[in-house]
């Protein structure tokens, strides 16, 4: 090797965990537990870098230059170490060539096993351990699976022809096959292999080694593997490492077997081992599901030796990493090998249990242990669920936004809103939603849709609100005309009764009992250390008592946003629609009037829910004719039709709403103001911050401000009682957050408008158009109404914080956008000087650990 080539590959010896970058996750923790558990317990072997792999896909598949003599180079070590030779006639050396990335993804890219036997080799290996059907059995493995992953041979086809030999025999196990069925099956699937390729099955191991490399190198951007990405958000550019590992054979006989083991149970994260294995038979059996595996706690009878160095190399493994590991182990007559380790991916219940009994057990300290937890995968412990699993499913959706759901179907947004009036739970059935129908969402328990995906408009809507979604539902097909909802010869009509669930996709109309989340022990043990650590602050979303008692529930320190517009929907509307079309002023007071003391109610019982805690009043924000008629539903020519046609605009996003309303008709927000400051006055400790929507001049706040201090001299409110903030939601204010501040004691930054006008994106129209083609062709990895666009919004947001606290130094400032539930969104605010977070009562708890993440450091969201 000259000094000016890259080195692409590294020995099992020299690697470390560290280098999971270069080595991938798999070649890197191989070359760790090297490294611990003594070279004995893991087969020798060398990894191809990730960066070869990126050089191979760069050059349009071309061996990077010097691979070859360093592969080489490598096997002549591995040789040498292990005292055998690939291909050799006698006793050939074995190896798997196993896909490794840097995260990993699970069953995505390709892998090899048994490579390095051939024609000739396999009389040598039958001859020297003295077992020929092992032998044969590794060959034709090998041939098949070679065939499959390096040149495509179709995997149904070699299931046919095993099902067939098995058939023929009279025989259902793959262990029951002897030496010739299996010698058959070679000469069968070789067949298959000429079929595809035109070419006899490689006896060269030299060609074999190349092809399963090359092979292992294409699976990165096979379709499967760029899928998953997708789905989980990986960089293409990442690459694949391969790692070349001498084979361990499972398949030896009664003494040899293969199995997976987590330190703890994957499922409820209880101290005690879990896992399956099978005597005599290589990895891929266990997971493959060919033969039904025994459970790990069987082993101790089978072999207890094996059992108690397996659970001992467990609980090394944990303490090494510091956190719950996920093995692949075989065991060749008698003596334990580790094939692979990782940090153990596993539902929430599991992780809180694994945080709290890490630190109990003295393995973690507290951050540490926060760290352990992926914060969104918290949100399955929040929700209602089915408390009976044995349901018939009528028909199945995508789980768009998790919990479970029953009631009454309503096919619009009104009967719903009219229902949740009465008391009656719905469910809220649509072929798909649009901003006209979220009153619906506020009244439904549940949403189902038939069409649309994850990122649909239902989907988003519902998640931000923490309402249960099943959508795409494809076998429903909803007739709106007709009021119907028909599976198949199911017709279900309004008022019928279904219940969904948004975590599983599930849809049925049997009466499943719903069970609400209790938030365990464990889990508020958790929370209790994150508030600890955390200097974020957490508030929550809230329009209703409910919710907001909810979220106190919750941990939620206060209300980030009381949206008022809610209060005016519902039986409301007419009096809010009397406001708006008043012939005169002395009309629009009365109609005013009548919705004062409603208004007053709210709040008053808002204010008495948070008990002292402080409550931010967004003052009316949507453009007034939200809250009309269509004007198609009024008689043609009338004065009331020709009124609600002027309200009508071309762009209400960028129309008259938020402060411009204040501006324009000043009374309503004077009501408002009045509504609340009156309610204040009732309730002892009230904490009440004023938030003015959408400001762009720093005058509108000025104009507004006034307003309200006014307000609050006439309802006899004293100065320090009450403070006055805005949102900062529009480019500009964040340029002119100095000025603004003048008039504000709080900032409140609404990053879903900010990054609407921020990016100039339609939210609805992106997320329905635009999205899944821009992450396709990789401008965008995710929704930036999900997670912030921390480049862009993020730094507008940053220069908004700055430029504020320039001129008031304890300015406060909050996030309040969907973005202030969103773990990686909440590191950012974090390290953006931001006090407090706002989000859905729902995503509070997550919130509370995401907070506590980035502020000891925690990458977010990110998997070993
Ligand atoms: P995956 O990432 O899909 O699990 P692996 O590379 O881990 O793929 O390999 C697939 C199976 O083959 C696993 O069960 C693994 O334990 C087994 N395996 C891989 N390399 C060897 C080896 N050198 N000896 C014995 N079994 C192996
Ligand atoms: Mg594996
Ligand atoms: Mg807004």
């Amino acid at each position: 090797m000259t000094s000016d080539q890259r080195v692409w590959v590294h020995d099992f010896a020299t690697g470390s965990r560290e280098m999971r970058d270069l080595l991938g996750g798999k070649g890197a923790n191989v070359a760790e537990m090297t490294r611990i558990l003594g070279a004995d317990r893991v087969p020798g072997g060398f990894t191809i870098t990730t960066e070869a792999c990126v050089a191979y896909m760069e050059s349009g598949g071309a061996t990077p230059a010097g691979l070859d003599a360093q592969v080489a180079d490598a096997l002549a070590r591995l040789e040498a170490q292990s005292g055998r030779t690939l291909g050799d006639a006698d006793d050939p050396l074995l190896v798997s060539v196993r896909s490794g990335a840097r995260e990993s993804m699970p069953g995505m890219l390709d892998t090899v096993l048994n490579l390095g036997l051939t024609d000739r080799s396999v009389e040598g290996l039958a001859a020297r351990t003295g077992n020929p059907r092992f032998a044969w059995d590794s060959y034709r493995r090998f041939v098949q699976m070679y065939g499959n992953v390096v040149h495509g041979v179709s995997g149904e086809r070699i299931e046919q022809e095993i099902r067939a030999l098995k058939a023929r025999r009279g025989v259902t196990e793959d262990t029951e096959l002897d030496v010739d069925d299996l010698r058959e099956l070679v000469t069968t699937f070789k067949g298959l292999y000429r079929e595809a390729t035109g070419e006899d099955f490689p006896q060269d191991p030299q060609v074999q080694l190349d092809g399963a490399i090359r092979a292992v190198f294409d699976s990165w951007t096979g379709e499967r593997a760029v899928t998953y990405r997708r789905l989980n958000r990986i960089p293409d550019s990442w690459g694949t490492a391969v790692n070349v590992q001498q084979m361990v054979f499972g398949n030896k006989g009664e003494t040899s077997g293969s199995g997976v083991a987590f330190s703890r149970d994957e499922v409820d994260g209880s101290p005690e081992p879990s896992g399956d294995f099978l005597p005599n038979a290589q990895g891929e059996d266990v997971v493959s599901g060919v033969r039904t595996p025994r459970d790990i706690r069987e082993l101790a009878d089978w072999q207890p030796a094996v059992h108690e160095q397996l659970m001992d190399i467990l609980r090394t493994l944990e303490r090494h990493y510091g956190d719950m590991q996920d093995t692949e182990f075989t065991v060749e007559e008698g003596h334990l090998y580790m094939l692979q380790t990782r940090n153990a991916k596993r539902p929430a219940q599991a992780a809180v249990r694994f945080a709290v009994d890490a630190v109990a057990e003295g393995l973690l300290d507290r951050g540490a242990a926060i760290a352990t937890i992926d914060a969104a995968s918290l949100d399955a412990l929040l929700h209602p669920t089915f408390g009976n699993l044995d349901y018939t499913v009528l028909a199945r959706g995508v789980a768009a936004s998790p919990g479970a759901a029953k009631g009454e179907i309503v096919f619009t947004a009104k009967e719903a809103v009219a229902a949740a009036a009465e008391g009656r739970e719905v469910v809220l059935v649509r072929p798909f939603t649009e901003a006209d129908d979220v009153a619906g969402f506020h009244a439904a328990r549940g949403i189902l849709t038939s069409e649309g995906g994850k990122a649909s408009h239902a989907a988003l809507v519902a998640r931000g609100m923490g309402r249960p979604a099943v959508t795409g539902a494809g076998d429903v097909e909803i007739d709106l005309a007709a009021g119907e909802m028909r599976v198949g010869d199911v017709v279900l009509r309004a008022g019928d009764r279904i219940a969904i669930n948004g975590t599983t996709g599930g849809i049925t109309t049997d009466d499943v009992p719903l069970v609400e989340p209790e938030i365990s022990a464990e889990f508020l043990t958790v929370l209790g250390w994150c508030d600890e650590l955390r200097t974020l602050g957490v508030r929550t979303n809230a329009d209703t008592p409910q919710d907001a008692a909810k979220a106190i529930e919750f941990g939620a320190e206060g209300i980030g946003l009381c949206r008022t517009e809610h209060m005016f929907l519902g039986d409301r509307q007419p009096l809010m629609a009397d406001v708006i079309l008043a012939a005169d002023d002395e009309a629009r007071t009365r109609a005013i009037d009548a919705l004062r003391p409603l208004q007053e109610a709210d709040f008053e019982e808002i204010l008495r829910t948070m008990a002292g805690r402080p409550v931010t009043v967004r003052l009316l924000d949507p453009p007034l004719h939200e809250f009309l008629p269509h004007p198609h539903d009024l008689p043609e020519g009338s004065p009331e039709r020709a009124r609600v046609e002027s309200l009508q605009e071309a762009n209400p996003m960028l129309g008259t709403r938020g402060v411009r309303l204040g501006i324009l008709m000043p009374a309503l927000y004077e009501m408002q103001v009045r509504a609340l400051f009156t309610a204040a006055a009732k309730v002892d400790g009230a904490n009440v911050e004023v938030m003015v929507p959408l400001v762009d001049y720093e005058r509108e706040l000025e104009l507004v401000r006034a307003l309200i201090e006014r307000v609050a001299q006439e309802t006899g409110v004293p100065d320090g009682a009450y403070t006055v903030g805005t949102m900062i939601e529009l480019p500009r204010a964040c340029f002119l957050a100095d000025a603004i501040a003048h008039y504000a004691d709080f900032f409140s930054f609404g990053t879903n408008d900010l990054t609407q006008t921020g990016l100039g994106f339609s939210r609805d129209d992106i997320e329905a158009r635009i999205l899944a083609r821009y992450i396709d062709v990789g401008i965008l990895d995710r929704s930036p109404f999900e997670t912030i666009d921390s480049p862009g919004v993020g730094q507008m947001l940053r220069m908004g914080a700055w430029l504020g606290r320039k001129t008031k130094r304890d300015l406060k400032l909050g996030v309040c956008g969907e973005h202030g539930g969103d773990p990686d969104s909440i590191d950012f605010f974090h390290h953006s000087g931001i006090d407090y977070v706002s989000c859905s009562p729902f995503r509070v708890p997550i919130a509370r650990v995401a907070a506590a993440q980035a502020a000891i450091g925690a990458p977010a969201g990110v998997w070993a």
